[in-house]
């Protein structure tokens, strides 16, 4: 298998499959009790606080620790509009991941606005604009939100000017973090970031646990109550296996982003990127104009379909995705591509091939056999 889809998630390290293992094992008493056994437990989840704090340049107790990025986002969107309950509008773009857009769409209905930053070439935030709709909105903007990297083209908002800018105004800055954390160095201590939302899974770590960071100073209203935990910003027993191996994933994820490897990796994804666009006819990617996370590359074949591109790579044993989705029997092109300008066209024949620190040289050889004759067949069945 030729695994291209590390923007889903990615392979668990075995060190964190092991940490998680022993604290299944071995760690499975409540943090919260307060006999020996529990409080064993309670230190193991905040070492794990304070590797993911380091690996984010952030307080350990910033931390909130959640089941994932799209519970991080929606605890940002709810909690942190309704701490300013006379602020109606949120700032954000078209180009979210759905665990921003389909809550924003839910505040909508319950009587917020959601206004869209215009995106400039390449499908970064158009900053001038930006800063036009913050003076335009200051006094009603109860929180903006904008993606560090697009999930499905890795490429990377300029989020720490526009906190700054937000800053000056006194309007909170969220980020959806997910596809940054782990990728690309984060100092949270050194920006105007308010609150930063990622998940374990898309670092090595596991699936189901995730966090979001909320600034000291910024607020936020709980969303989740029934318990004292997590300093009481969200409720329930802790998963702290998960999280313990989280902790380990963060670890492991500060001393990638200190080596070589990050180098060794964007190198693998400028070959495969470069290849492709060589050998096949019309081929595009889509973001090139704008720095991009160093493992994505989202390319498009105009006029093929990304579904028929997806289903033949499979059976070839490749492992890639695709912004479309599939809904009531027809293929819609990913609505991230369009409103970032992509044409139609190529839009709907777009896939993103997403590596990691696992990817080698040879499945990168071998998806180079692979890719290009497979769409040289897709394209022969084209109407001439
Ligand atoms: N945000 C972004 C940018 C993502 O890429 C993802 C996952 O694909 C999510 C949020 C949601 O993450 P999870 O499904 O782990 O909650």
């Amino acid at each position: 298998m030729i695994y291209l889809d590390n923007n889903a998630t990615t392979q668990p390290a075995e060190q964190v499959v092991d940490a998680m293992l022993q604290a299944q094992r071995q760690w499975w008493a409540n943090p919260s009790s307060v006999h020996r056994f529990g409080q064993q437990v309670r230190g193991q989840v905040e070492m794990a606080r304070e590797e993911l704090a380091d690996l984010l340049g952030c307080k350990s107790r910033e931390i909130i620790f959640t089941s994932g990025a799209t519970e991080s986002n929606n605890l940002a969107l709810r909690g942190m509009t309704a701490a300013r309950p006379d602020r109606r509008i949120i700032l954000t773009t078209a180009i979210e991941h759905s665990a921003i857009r389909e809550p924003c769409e839910h505040l909508a209905e319950q009587g917020y606005r959601f206004v869209h930053v215009p995106l400039l070439t390449g499908g970064l935030v158009d900053t001038d604009a930006f800063a036009q709709l913050l003076n335009e909105h200051a006094d009603d903007l109860g929180l903006v939100s904008v993606h560090w990297a697009n999930n499905e083209t890795g490429v990377i908002q300029p989020v720490e000017q526009l906190a700054v800018m937000c800053k000056e105004k006194g309007v909170p800055f969220h980020t959806d973090a997910t596809q940054s954390a782990g990728k690309i160095p984060i100092d949270l201590a050194s920006t105007a970031i308010s609150a930063l939302s990622l998940a374990g899974h898309k670092f090595h770590g596991p699936r189901g646990v995730g966090a979001l960071v909320v600034r000291s100073g910024a607020r936020l209203v709980p969303q989740q109550r029934g318990g004292p935990q997590e300093r009481e910003r969200r409720g329930g027993t802790e998963n702290s296996p998960g999280i313990i191996g989280l902790g380990v994933a963060a670890q492991l994820a500060g001393e990638y982003l200190a080596s070589d490897e990050p180098a060794r990796v964007a190198s693998l994804r400028d070959r495969l990127e470069n290849t492709l666009l060589q050998r096949i006819d019309g081929a595009v990617v889509n973001g090139v104009e704008a720095p991009r996370t160093s493992n994505t590359t989202n390319i498009g074949f105009p006029h093929l379909e990304s579904e028929a591109i997806l289903i033949l790579l499979s059976e070839k044993q490749v492992c890639a995705s695709a912004g479309a989705a599939c809904s009531s029997g027809s293929l819609e092109p990913s609505p991230v591509l369009l409103a970032m300008g992509v044409p139609e066209p190529v839009a709907h024949g777009s896939i993103r091939l997403s590596l990691s620190r696992f990817t080698t040289e040879q499945e990168i050889d071998q998806a180079l056999e692979i890719i290009p004759p497979a769409i040289e067949r897709l394209q022969a069945t084209l109407p001439q």
